[in-house]
């Protein structure tokens, strides 16, 4: 309850709706209510009982006078229409109640969904923000599941099941009130026999549904299961065929689907029993009302007229539906309510990268990028020690060693993808953390193994991030980038969008539209993080060529897995296990016969 709350709160712009719905529901519900009680006049008319009253009465909210204003009214009609008129325009009322009720109850369900859509239009902006907003340490694997299962999942849980209940919430309580008012009205005796009867049969049946409830979830696990093993199935085609798996495979899923069938029979069982005995329950309820109701109207002082009886009767016929309807909707709400629980949580998780309230700005690159100390630990998993490293402007600095040894932890707290536990990172003297985050990332261009492109246009990728580019500007970048020729070739340049060529592409084409990318931003610092990696000999060539045209007069780190492509730089730390075990030029390292040296005869290269 206490998260559905905290959906509400974020229904407070909307509330408008909220109240549009709740009045128009109370309308629906008089109007309901109204043509039910139309039965009486009706039942009147054709059984003759019409009491003619010619003196209109004084109104009050008491049986009696109601009781003489509604004969009143009944013997006006008869004396303007005859009766078979007042039959006729008492029918003629019912439809329009009807009509009434159902307009108001469009119009509330008109106003809910204004309410619940902007609710949820706004839940998910603020996930999506906060997704943007936390920062790269959160991100990982295992949480992209969590963050996407939260996003999609739980947002349609509450969009669907927690939003529609609340109404029901609201809505029927209100209805059943009104029902149970009305059937005082016309007998208290009568309703306070039903209101014994009621919880009785409700108990009953509120059992049998808990129990097809699990059935179900039964059901829906195996179902599941099945759906999962027929996903992987597919994904792993090749390896199925490969080994001759087919067979292993077929008996597997059969096995399943055999399960599944059992379960699903099982739940139709008990939904088919569920059915009729809770009619024929129903009906011993209604058999025992209209009895003790008979005895009311028959009784010696007779103190419930025949069609009132009928009245009561169909009214509580109609007192089940919302009490059905509410404890649905009740149910629904606390089984959303860990989804809520999901959705909150995600909200409420800090973010560790921020700004400080007096950060400095920054123009320009002058001087050096420092590393003092730096010691970084994801969680409670140390990563980097004791790491010292200059680097001048102007000059390149290359990241090598063994994969998981922190080369891309240690370039990632330069633009702050994380900040160091220990020690301090800085640009020209200033502490990265005392800067703000937009210009310092403004000052670097990043180019990773994955180049990742966005399903949008080569020209929208190239611009990524930044507004008002030239196509002069794009085709330049491209061209640095060596990737001209092969955009030109594209069926519409560079207006082709990615998804649509996506497959067409290669990795080593893919990567210069991300070194175009980085050309376009014309950064002063270059973080190339196993930029060439994945990549044939054939690209990696064009690749490489693209990225020392980018890298000429730029002071940039590279983190490289093949050592040809980073000879040149001026300095080469080797980090092993989150510290630097080496440091110096090609040719030293390489004289020196230490792990550099292991690492170029493992590559077989001088
Ligand atoms: P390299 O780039 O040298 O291969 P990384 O810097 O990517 O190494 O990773 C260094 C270590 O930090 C690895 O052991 C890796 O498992 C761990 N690591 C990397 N990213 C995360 C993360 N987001 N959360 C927790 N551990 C991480
Ligand atoms: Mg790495």
């Amino acid at each position: 309850m206490k998260n559905f709350l905290r959906i509400m709160r974020f229904g407070r712009p909307y509330a408008r709706y909220a109240v549009m719905n709740g009045f128009h529901n109370l309308l629906a519900t008089i109007f309901h209510l109204a043509s039910m009680l139309l039965f009486i006049p009706f039942l009147r008319l054709l059984l003759g009982q019409t009491k003619a009253v010619h003196e209109r009465p004084a109104l009050a909210w008491n049986k009696a006078s109601l009781e003489q204003g509604f004969n009143w009214s009944l013997t006006r009609l008869i004396e303007l229409h005859g009766q078979l008129g007042a039959l006729g325009i008492i029918c003629i009322a019912v439809v329009v109640l009807f009509l009434l009720k159902n307009l108001f109850r469009y119009l509330a369900v008109r106003s809910i969904s204004n309410f619940r859509n902007r609710i949820v239009r706004d839940l998910r902006a603020r996930l999506y923000g906060k997704m943007l907003e936390l920062p790269l340490s959160y991100h990982n694997a295992e949480r992209k599941g969590h963050l996407l299962s939260v996003f999609t999942n739980d947002m349609q849980v509450l969009e669907f099941s927690v939003m529609l209940s609340m109404e029901m919430v609201v809505r029927e309580p209100v209805a059943v009130i009104l029902f149970l008012g009305t059937m005082v009205t016309l007998s208290p005796q009568l309703t306070l026999y039903s209101l014994l009867l009621l919880p009785v049969s409700g108990l009953l049946i509120g059992r049998i549904s808990r129990s097809l409830k699990r059935s179900s979830t039964r059901v829906q696990e195996k179902s599941a299961d099945l759906l999962a093993r027929t996903e992987e199935t597919l994904t792993g085609m090749r390896v199925v065929k490969a080994f001759n798996g087919e067979e292993a495979m077929r008996r597997r899923f059969e096995r399943e689907n055999e399960l599944l069938m059992r379960a699903s029979i099982h739940m139709m069982y008990r939904q088919d029993i569920a059915s009729p005995l809770s009619e024929t329950l129903g009906t011993v309820v209604m058999a025992a009302i209209a009895f003790l109701g008979g005895t009311l109207v028959l009784g010696p002082d007779a103190s419930l007229s025949g069609d009132s009886f009928l009245g009561f009767i169909i009214i509580f016929s109609q007192l089940l539906t919302p009490i059905k309807g509410f404890s649905q909707g009740y149910s629904a709400i606390v089984r959303g309510s860990s989804s809520a629980k999901r959705v909150f949580d995600l909200l409420a998780v800090p973010n560790t990268i921020v700004e400080a309230p007096e950060a400095k700005p920054l123009h320009a690159f002058n001087d050096r990028i420092s590393f003092r100390d730096v010691s970084f630990a994801y969680a409670d998993k140390a990563v980097l020690q004791g790491i010292n490293l200059d680097v001048p402007k102007g000059s390149s600095v290359a990241l090598v060693g063994g994969s998981g040894g922190g080369k891309t932890t240690l370039a990632g707290l330069l633009p702050r993808f994380f900040d160091a536990t220990g020690g301090s990172v800085s640009i020209d003297g200033t502490d990265v953390r005392k800067l703000r985050i937009h210009d310092l990332r403004a000052l670097m261009g990043i180019v990773t193994q994955d180049s990742l492109l966005f399903n949008d246009t080569v020209a929208a990728n190239i611009t990524f991030g930044r507004t008002g580019v030239g196509d002069a500007d794009i085709r330049r970048a491209a061209e640095t980038a060596n990737a001209l020729d092969f955009i030109e070739r594209l069926p519409n340049g560079f207006q082709t969008t990615i998804g649509d060529a996506g497959n067409r592409l290669s990795g080593g084409q893919k990567q210069r539209i991300a070194i175009a990318r980085a050309v376009l931003c014309d950064p002063a610092i270059l973080v190339l993080d196993e930029a060439t990696s994945a990549l044939d000999t054939e690209s990696e060539r064009l690749v490489q060529d693209a990225l020392f045209k980018l890298m000429k007069d730029r002071t940039s780190i590279v983190i490289a897995h093949r050592l040809s492509t980073i000879q040149h730089c001026d300095e080469i730390i080797v980090l092993d296990q989150g510290k630097i075990i080496e440091r110096g030029t090609h040719a030293q390292l390489f004289a020196a016969n230490g792990q550099y040296r292991k690492l170029c005869d493992l590559q077989a290269f001088k």
